[in-house]
């Protein structure tokens, strides 16, 4: 029988919300310190990203949670890639097969949601504009500052640390002897815009797709939101030439948006106004380990993981730990402690290896998608995943519409892109395809990938209760 315990959960973000849920739905008692107020009351704070992509991973986690139908409601699927070169032509590019989407779901909604969600179930306490600014790890406690700007003590059984990137949980944790740490910022940085609807409502360019206009060194991309706005977000160098340094006046930023994306500037009526009043967000990729202090404390989510977001994983990383936790709390029997190290030892390399992976990413939105050869390899790709799908499925696909663990994914991918890197070195081998050659070239790659099954990978979360 499972004993319902006393909780804390640090941060009410969107991997914390939905964490404490899952907890009280199985009978915890938990109360969430977040240090913002209510976002479904207070007005928009600008800075952080205003839509994202949501996959499947993510989707499984809101399934458990019984909160995927409500999420639906305005969850808008990406299909593919849609690019715009500088003189206005469109490719699209589909991500997956027919059918498979990413979808742009906001922020505010989404985190609305998972709180509304949690406040309906019993033995829940949600403390807004609480700051955790103390953690005593062996009791587990933390001091918070109060709204009144008193301090308070508040002790749990067990406590979780999902207070984001800059997590005050893991900042004590620092504090212990061999706990690794590492932060490391790109030199880009990101600034948020708008496309606004039609005058005559609806989107003024396609809703199914993301946008993606690469420039090589730096992007625009642009996700659907359900008013049928685009929230546009340029990723761009700090320093340099060009960069956010260079542009300073609203002249600057008016040339360098009508010269490098000329059809989406003709969308975006307060491009200059936006592109001075909005932050330039920073982008890190953190690690640490240990993520547990025993069986009482535990980090998840960005607190634990934090990557850039250039493979639209972050949060849907922070979703899947909880499925994952959920699961191992289950087959130990909520032996904590042991749920909690085996946790950590399981996921520690593919949150490592997504993060790779998302930095990856980055090189190749902004750069290959809009090289020709990146089309022969996509081609190359769909051939091999049509030919062998239970062998050579595609890393975007891996990554996106699966549940293999990322570190899994990763390795599988490294060999796949060395099959391909050797098949594009042939002249014209798509029509030598069914040469001896080519063919014992692939049986050779090939025998390097076991068979993958969804099946292995998707049951035992499916089973999780
Ligand atoms: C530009 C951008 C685009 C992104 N796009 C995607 C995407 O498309 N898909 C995707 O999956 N991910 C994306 N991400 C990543 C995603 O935003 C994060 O992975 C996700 O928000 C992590 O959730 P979290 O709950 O762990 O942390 P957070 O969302 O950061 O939440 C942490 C919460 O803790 C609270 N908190 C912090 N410190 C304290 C304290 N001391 N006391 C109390 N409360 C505290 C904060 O106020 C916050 O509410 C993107 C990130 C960025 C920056």
């Amino acid at each position: 029988m499972m004993r319902s315990r006393d909780i804390l959960v640090v941060g009410g973000g969107l991997v914390g919300a939905l964490w404490a849920l899952l907890l009280a739905q199985r009978g915890h008692r938990v109360r969430v310190v977040e240090r913002r107020p209510d976002l479904r009351r207070a007005p928009v704070p600008g800075g952080r990203s205003i839509n994202l992509a949501l996959s499947d991973r993510g989707w499984r986690a809101l399934r458990l949670a019984g909160l995927e139908q409500r999420i639906r409601t305005f969850a808008l699927p990406m299909y593919g890639r849609m690019i715009h070169d500088r003189d206005g032509q469109r490719r699209f590019q589909p991500y997956g097969k027919p059918g498979q989407a990413i979808y742009s779901v906001h922020r505010r909604l989404l985190n609305a949601e998972l709180l509304t969600a949690l406040e309906e179930q019993p033995g829940v306490e949600l403390l807004f504009e609480h700051r955790c600014v103390d953690v005593e790890l062996d009791v587990p406690a933390i001091v918070v500052e109060t709204p009144e700007g008193e301090r308070r003590r508040l002790e749990a059984e067990v406590l979780f640390g999902v207070d984001g990137a800059y997590s005050a949980v893991r900042q004590r944790m620092q504090h212990l002897e061999r706990f690794n740490y590492s932060q490391e910022y790109l030199e880009y940085g990101y600034k948020e815009l708008t496309i606004p609807p039609a005058a005559t409502g609806g989107w003024q360019m396609e809703p199914d797709a993301l946008h993606i206009w690469p420039r090589h060194r730096y992007m625009l991309i642009a996700l659907p939101n359900p008013d049928g706005s685009f929230t546009c977000t340029l990723f761009f160098p700090f320093e340099g030439s060009p960069s956010f340094a260079e542009l300073r006046t609203e002249a600057d930023v008016e040339r360098f948006f009508a010269e490098e994306f000329p059809d989406a500037r003709a969308l975006m009526p307060r491009l200059t106004e936006e592109f001075f009043a909005n932050p330039t967000g920073t982008l890190v990729t953190i690690r640490c380990f240990p993520w547990s202090y025993g069986g009482k404390v535990l980090l998840l989510g960005d607190a634990a993981h934090a990557i850039v977001p250039f493979y639209g994983q972050g949060m849907n990383a922070g979703f899947e730990d909880c499925v994952l936790l959920l699961g191992l709390l289950q087959r130990f029997e909520q032996d904590w402690e042991h749920a909690f190290k085996e946790f950590e030892r399981q996921r520690k390399p593919s949150a490592d290896a997504i993060a790779e992976l998302a930095l990856y990413n980055f090189v190749e939105m902004r750069d290959r998608v809009a090289d020709p050869s990146f089309l022969h390899r996509k081609r190359l790709e769909q051939r091999l995943a049509e030919e062998y799908p239970e062998r050579f499925v595609p890393l975007y696909t891996m990554v996106t519409f699966s549940h293999m663990p990322y570190a899994e994914a990763l390795r599988r991918g490294m060999l796949q892109e060395r099959l391909l890197d050797e098949l594009m070195s042939i002249p014209d081998v798509e029509q030598h395809w069914e040469s001896p050659a080519v063919r014992q070239l692939i049986a050779r790659w090939l025998q390097e990938l076991p068979p993958y099954s969804e099946e292995e990978f998707s049951l035992p979360a499916e089973r999780v209760q």
